[in-house]
């Protein structure tokens, strides 16, 4: 079998593993090292996964190709920018322009009217855990996609470095949104370079100060060169979600799906 076979052959495989093993370890966490308390457990990871399964299914649906296979497709494009480079220093400018699209687009989310109505889905979570990691419209899934694969056909990047990428982001993905704090030396350590729960559940916060803070999906260093880092002791309480959504059903399967087309209070 040669290495083009193997990669389409285990990308999903690969990509399903790391899902499960990431969401299994931040379950573990959120249990062993809780930031907060938090009830209803059940009734959230039903809404939030059944959300997911929507987003997943839009995603395979309409862009029907993965990140994978878009970059097997553009590896020989006259017109991309990694392409001409050799192997490690392709791979390494993948794995960050990846992640810098993600600082890229989540900014966007925050900065542009309609596109903040489909994020705020996101955000309209008054709680946090690892199921607020799938908690994004349909829409939200759709944009977030098309937006990658555009990067890895404009970049024609090595189709091993996306999947490495995409491995990561998932991981990421799931591994800040849990309700867990690391042990203080780790989270010192950690947060130097990678995003951690801590660091994105300061995103979260009802204040919008806040919210217009640390964007970096895997790596803190996007937030920290354009000056929207923001730290506070992981111990520190405070607010999660909107102020506009205090006292709706946040978790009703009609506010998760209409909130982008509902008029602002
Ligand atoms: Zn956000």
């Amino acid at each position: 079998m040669n290495a083009v076979n193997w990669l389409l052959l285990n990308q999903s495989k690969g990509y399903w593993i790391a899902f499960l093993v990431a969401f299994f370890a931040a379950a573990v966490a959120e249990s062993l090292r809780p930031a907060r308390v938090i009830t209803g457990v059940e009734k959230r990871w039903a809404r939030h996964g059944a959300l997911f399964v929507v987003g997943t299914v839009a995603v395979g649906v309409v862009l029907r190709f993965s990140p994978v296979a878009v970059a097997l497709a553009f590896s020989d494009s006259p017109h991309g920018l990694l392409n001409r480079l050799p192997f490690w220093p392709a791979f390494v400018l993948t794995i960050l322009a990846l992640d810098l699209v993600h600082y890229v687009t989540h900014w966007t989310y925050h900065h542009v009217g309609w596109l903040w109505k489909v994020h705020s889905v996101h955000h309209s979570d008054v709680d946090y855990d690892v199921s607020t990691a799938v908690r994004f419209h349909p829409i939200e899934y759709l944009l977030g996609g098309g937006s990658t694969l555009a990067a890895i056909a404009l970049l024609a990047a090595p189709p091993i470095a996306v999947l490495v990428s995409e491995l990561i982001t998932v991981v990421t993905n799931l591994a800040v949104h849990a309700n867990a704090n690391y042990p203080p030396a780790l989270e010192r350590v950690l947060r130097t370079v990678f995003v951690t729960p801590a660091i994105h559940r300061i995103h979260h916060a009802e204040d919008f100060g806040d919210q217009n803070a640390n964007y970096g999906q895997s790596l803190v260093i996007w937030d920290r060169l354009f000056a929207t880092f923001r730290a506070r002791a992981a111990s520190q309480n405070f607010a999660t979600g909107l102020e506009e959504s205090r006292g709706c059903d946040t978790l009703s399967i009609h506010h998760l799906l209409t909130a982008p087309f509902r008029r602002s209070k």
